[in-house]
């Protein structure tokens, strides 16, 4: 795997490259810019788990 490999959205599978992507906690996958529009911008989000964030989300909607 390369620095600027393709990584699955946790979220929905898209594939994100390097720059449009963010890290979630303990590795626990990546977030794309899409879906990163359901997160309130009042929040870090590389600094949730996944389900913290699921949860996140849900409430946005
Ligand atoms: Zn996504």
């Amino acid at each position: 795997m390369g620095f600027f490999s393709k990584e699955q959205c946790t979220f929905c599978d898209n594939k994100v490259g390097y720059l449009s992507r963010k890290k979630l906690v303990n590795n626990e996958g990546y977030i794309c810019k899409e879906c990163e529009k359901n997160c309130s911008s009042l929040i870090n989000i590389s600094h949730y788990t996944k389900k913290e964030l699921e949860r996140h989300i849900e409430y946005m909607k």
